[in-house]
């Protein structure tokens, strides 16, 4: 017997008929002689509708004719945390139907406690003395993710995509032999598949790689479910809920590097285009500016993704250009506009039209030679880059936006993704 965390996301429970199947998985592994929670997403479609209705109002002018007075982050979250409830208890019923044992659990009731950052609380601690015992005599638990309760006994939510984060938790704190996050893909790939036909499941993939793909904008996992697996080495399974578990429905195992299996230098490709670039204009050359820089955009509020800095030789004067996320833009361009005097530049260019384009794999610590086989790949598509960022295992570039297919099939390509990979030798 062994204690089981199956994650459903939106697609899976998107109407009756699909949370009635995702009953049927449930079913067999309870059937199976398992213990089973399971966590549950908004039905699809559903958190997006909330987040709208919240945005509306919070338009409206106040009192003194002003818009964006009080906060609302609080009365958000009790609004958005109302998808996953509706799951929660649609899908005990399903197994009631089914002759199961099982009930919700929404955040406040296990209790899962977050810290005060409402609309993207972080968790504090799961509390397993009632679930767990509820697990042992044989009822299935039906746990509504993405939702949790804070300090002052209000609700709060994890981020978008939170319910990865949920099972993660919740698998670490039942000690759980397993984690499955069934969704819409049949696991991870090398790249996007509606760019490149030839993209590859993996059948494995360490922690790392996964993080890093996931904070590049794979959009499978939130990355910080993933960085808790990580943390707490869990493997989790990524697999589709079109099929039961198993040999037709392998998915991809999330786990530590050395039980990955597969001998790679890279793993996947991935692309984000929810950058824009700023370029400030004949910026002094003298220690310190970028600080300054950096400076105003925190203050904004705003995160600085990859810089590059360009001299010329001539005069004392450096072009300096960075990336924000497309959705900070306008803000950080306030910003720069307020600090213009003070930090001394003469001008600055922006361009959203860019998408950052990465490839990620831990083989890179261990191989030489990948850069030049990147850098060469997107030349010969005579792709121009802009900025460069590099970690240990990962090269992004920023490119211009009509280039991002042609780049990622051009990188998928170089580095064979597209082919089966050797199988690691174990040392004798
Ligand atoms: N329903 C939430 C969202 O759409 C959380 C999740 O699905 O993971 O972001
Ligand atoms: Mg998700």
């Amino acid at each position: 017997m062994a204690r089981i965390v199956m994650k459903f996301g939106g697609t899976s429970v998107a109407n009756l008929e699909r949370i009635r199947h995702v009953a049927s998985l449930v079913e067999e592994e309870a059937k199976g002689g398992n213990e089973v929670a399971v966590v549950v997403s908004a039905m699809s479609g559903e958190t997006n509708r909330l987040v709208a209705l919240v945005d509306e109002l919070d338009a409206d002018a106040g009192p003194d004719g002003k818009k964006w007075g009080d906060a609302i982050e609080d009365e958000y979250d009790s609004i958005v945390a109302s998808g996953e409830q509706v799951t929660s208890g649609l899908l005990a019923i399903a197994l009631r139907r089914r002759g199961l044992r099982a009930r919700s659990w929404l955040g406040w009731q296990i209790p899962l406690r977050t810290d005060m950052a409402h609309s993207m609380a972080r968790i504090a601690e799961i509390e397993s003395s009632a679930i767990g015992p509820s697990l042992a005599d044989g009822n299935i638990a039906v746990v509504a993710g993405f939702q949790g309760v804070n300090e002052q006994r209000r609700i709060s939510t994890l981020g978008r995509g939170g319910s990865d984060t949920s099972a993660v938790a919740l698998a670490v704190a039942l000690k759980a032999d397993r984690c499955d996050i069934y969704t819409d893909v049949d696991g991870i790939y090398t790249t996007d598949p509606r760019i490149a036909k030839d993209a590859r499941r993996l059948n494995n993939i360490a922690f790392e790689e996964m993080l890093e793909l996931a904070s590049l904008g794979a959009k499978v996992l939130q990355t910080r479910s993933v960085e808790l697996a990580m943390n707490y080495n869990l493997p989790i399974r990524v697999l589709t809920s079109m099929a039961r578990a198993g040999e037709e429905n392998p998915g991809t195992l999330v786990c530590h590097e050395d039980e990955t299996m597969e001998e790679r230098v890279v793993s996947g490709v991935a692309y984000s285009r929810d950058e824009a670039q700023i370029t400030l204009l004949r910026l002094k050359d003298q220690p310190g500016m970028v600080a300054k820089v950096c400076k105003a955009m925190a203050e904004a509020n705003v995160i600085v993704d990859m810089i590059v800095q360009g001299i010329s030789k001539s005069d004392s004067a450096a072009n300096l250009t960075y990336t924000v996320g497309k959705r900070d833009l306008e803000k950080a361009l306030a910003a720069l506009e307020k600090s213009k005097d003070s930090i001394g530049f003469e001008g600055v260019k922006s361009d959203s039209d860019v998408t950052k384009v990465s490839v990620v794999g831990i083989g890179m610590r261990s191989h030489t030679g990948v850069a030049q086989t990147m850098f060469e790949a997107l030349a010969k598509r005579n792709i121009n880059v802009k900025v460069i960022a590099t970690s240990e295992i990962k090269i992004s570039v920023l490119i211009d936006a009509e280039y991002t297919e042609l780049a990622v099939r051009a990188l998928h390509s170089a580095f064979e993704l597209d082919q089966a990979a050797k199988l690691k030798v174990s040392a004798p």
